[in-house]
């Protein structure tokens, strides 16, 4: 029954896990159930730990060429299976098929980066400080890791942690968004295709409190990388304390896009279009709040809000759609909430603003004008496809709207002027700047945030450090 590669049941050291209760999926487009997963708790969890545990030794002694040859396999099946993962991915999350594809090669990307990776963990030779001595540095993997993971990238949130951990030898308990459990699922059939041995990559699903709270209170646990809301981000940090669990958070963004009277307004467009509207606007690096200059305003806005008014929304199935449906009603709840308060402090619509034709998860490509610091739709995370859109005079006026924020995820703004380009990456407080760019996500960069937006990096040569340890070794002759 199902999908193919749709499965209803965990892995756990290597085993296929049923429940006795349940958790329902579906599908956000229709509201049609797609199946249901078990409902799991700490006793599952703390067997998963322990299995984690129990083969991490074997995996980690294994050569880093025998492990990259395994992860490379796992990459390749997710190539071979794109189709089908990707089908699974839209129908239980909504996102256009096309990008879903787009996620399955990218999370496949960071199991291939790391595999690569998995070669050159290097360490270190010190010129000593006294001549009977020699200083060597290692680096050694951390142990168990933990990975708890959000909806709006079911598959390559998942992947870009388990790359880099499994890369470094590390063991992994991942627990997936309620919402979206089959990607999950299906990724770990087919790392389990792939040869990966049994314990090395468990899979629970379940009630998040009591999956969340076996993983924190386990000091077997040492290392949490978490995505989400900073809400929880916050809560799990505090937990980690008593155990000291290395942490790496990637919260939420308030991300602005500022275009500046020298920018060429219609890649600007493109680009706001690319960033806002991605995923329905359902991700963590979506441009939440954009700035045009006096100027330009009138022109850039006019433009923005024909392209947004041209993207076809619908059944992310179809082949053409480009703005699918959003994750549940809470999130169009959320949405109108921003819109009906941008409107009552005096902005005005100049496209959409109101619920899509098919459904009431549906919300129409949006885009506000006259839009000030103090509306929500500028504070807070929309997480919608909504463009409202600020007037701003001087740069230093819009460096400081900007950075008026506690979030420091993605910021990205068009501009020609080269010192301007300069001055203004460097004084933007995020951890990705996109300059003259909508689109910023690569499995070769470091991807993390400042401030609530998160600790640590994913991807890059960086995101593998996150599952070391440092071990120095002082050799005395
Ligand atoms: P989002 O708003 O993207 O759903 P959340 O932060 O609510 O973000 O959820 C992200 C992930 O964290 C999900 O897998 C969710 O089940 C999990 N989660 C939520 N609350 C807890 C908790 N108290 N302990 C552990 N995991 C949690």
């Amino acid at each position: 029954m199902g999908m193919a590669l749709q499965r209803e049941a965990c892995l756990i050291d290597g085993e296929w896990v049923s429940g006795d209760d349940w958790i329902i999926v579906d599908n956000p487009a229709t509201g049609a159930v797609l199946g249901r997963v078990p409902k799991l708790g700490r006793e599952e969890t703390e067997r998963a730990i322990a299995a984690a545990e129990r083969a991490q030794p074997a995996w980690s002694a294994l050569l880093a060429a025998d492990r990259a040859r395994i992860l490379r396999r796992f990459h390749d099946l997710m190539i071979e299976r794109i189709d089908d993962l990707a089908a699974l991915l839209t129908a239980e999350q909504g996102k256009p098929i096309v990008e879903a594809k787009g996620e399955i090669r990218y999370a496949a990307a960071f199991i291939e980066w790391y595999a690569e990776e998995a070669k050159r963990i290097y360490g270190e030779v010190v010129p000593p400080h006294a001549a009977d001595k020699r200083i060597i540095v290692l680096k050694q993997p951390i142990g168990v890791v933990a990975a708890i993971t959000p909806w709006n990238f079911s598959a390559a949130m998942i992947t870009r942690k388990i790359g880099p951990a499994l890369a470094a030898g590390c063991t992994a308990i991942v627990k997936p968004a309620s919402q979206t459990p089959f990607t999950a699922l299906a990724i770990a059939a087919l790392a389990e295709e792939a040869g990966i041995p049994a314990g090395v990559l468990n899979v629970v699903t379940g009630g998040a409190a009591d999956i969340g709270g076996a993983l924190l209170d386990s000091p077997a646990v040492r290392k949490l990388s978490f995505t989400g809301s900073t809400e929880v981000g916050a809560v799990l940090y505090a937990r980690s304390a008593p155990t000291i669990k290395k942490l790496s958070l990637e919260l939420g963004g308030n991300a602005p896009f500022i275009v500046f009277s020298d920018a060429d307004i219609d890649a600007a467009v493109e680009g706001a279009i690319a960033s806002k509207f991605r995923n329905a606007g359902q991700t963590c690096v979506c441009a939440n709040r954009l700035y045009a200059q006096a100027d330009i305003y009138d022109a850039f806005v006019a433009r923005l809000a024909e392209a947004a008014a041209a993207l076809r929304v619908g059944d992310g199935r179809a082949a053409d759609t480009q703005i699918g449906p959003l994750i549940d009603a809470a999130a169009v709840a959320k949405v109108e909430e921003h819109v009906a308060d941008a409107l009552d402090k005096g902005g005005a619509i100049v496209t959409g603003g109101r619920r899509g034709p098919f459904g009431d998860r549906y919300y129409v490509p949006t885009v506000i004008r006259d839009v000030t610091q103090d509306m929500l739709v500028t504070r807070e995370e929309t997480f919608g496809p909504v463009a409202p859109v600020i007037r701003f005079e001087r740069d230093e006026d819009v460096v400081a709207m900007a950075n008026a924020t506690p979030f420091g995820l993605a910021a990205y703004f068009y501009a020609r002027d080269i010192g301007r380009i300069w001055k203004v990456a460097e004084a933007i407080e995020a951890g990705i700047v996109g300059v003259n760019t909508g689109l910023i996500s690569t499995e070769v960069a470091p991807f993390g945030g400042v401030k609530l937006s998160g600790l640590g990096r994913e991807g890059s040569r960086h995101g593998i450090e996150e599952y070391l340890e440092i071990k120095y070794v002082c050799l005395g002759f």
